[in-house]
């Protein structure tokens, strides 16, 4: 596990390039933000029908570093296998005591992928956990402020949608960084049903949510708490 730096956002998910897919935007762009960003894969991906467990290891550090991280890691739990249980849990409270994240962005709940649905379920529990004072784990108590879950392109509901249309092309070199998963754009096709390409469909995807409110690519989360408001009347995105 690298050193563990403070972080302000934790993105968590199942597979390496889960993040890259589907939230790579945001994260670009509060790196360039000046937030340190990090992330925490479960597993290597090694059921993946395309490359291996050293390839996705190689192509996950080269998307960090497209996408500016402070921190990435893997637990290494069995891919499509991933299940939940108290010593999972603990696994990834560990982390999230010893990175200290202010926000911590998981799966939204609706999934296609079990992992994802069950990293979701983790993710939530392991933030309850670590805030814990009298849980055996190393590390201070500490609970994340926020939690926001992020669309798997399954979910058509969102709470909000983050303006990436400056860094969708950073997403797309941090995707493109895992050649084992998109480098043969004929083998590629059968990694998202029906057969499409990866990049047509964050384009298609990301901006079909931009259009929603006037830019040209957003990505979408969904929070399980309501917003709370100051001003209405500067409340962004016009009505008409
Ligand atoms: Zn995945």
């Amino acid at each position: 596990m690298p050193e563990p730096v403070k972080l302000d956002i934790l993105a968590i998910a199942a597979h390496p390039d889960d993040v890259e897919i589907t939230c790579g935007g945001t994260l670009i762009k509060m790196a360039k933000m000046g937030r340190s960003v990090g992330v925490l894969d479960l597993t290597a991906g090694e059921m993946g029908t395309l490359g291996d467990r050293t390839d996705r290891a190689e192509e996950a550090t080269a998307a960090a570093e497209v996408m500016g991280l402070a921190y990435r890691t893997n637990l290494g739990f069995p891919d499509s296998a991933v299940l939940v249980s108290q010593k999972n849990r603990l696994a990834i409270a560990e982390v999230i005591r010893a990175t200290q994240p202010e926000m911590v962005l998981l799966p939204h709940w609706e999934q296609r992928h079990p992992d994802h649905r069950i990293c979701s379920e983790l993710g939530y529990d392991a933030c309850f956990l670590a805030g814990l004072k009298k849980l055996d784990l190393p590390g201070e108590p500490f609970r994340p402020r926020k939690i926001a879950y992020v669309s798997y392109f399954r979910n058509d509901r969102h709470t909000f949608l983050v303006d990436i249309s400056d860094y969708f092309e950073q997403k797309c070199e941090a995707v493109r960084a895992y050649h084992s998963q998109f480098g043969n754009p004929v083998t590629a096709k059968h990694i998202f049903q029906p057969g499409l390409d990866i990049f047509d469909l964050m384009k298609t995807r990301g901006g079909q949510l931009g259009q929603l409110v006037g830019v040209q690519y957003a990505e979408g989360f969904s929070l399980k708490e309501l917003m709370l408001v100051d001003d209405p009347q500067h409340l962004p995105v016009r009505s008409i």
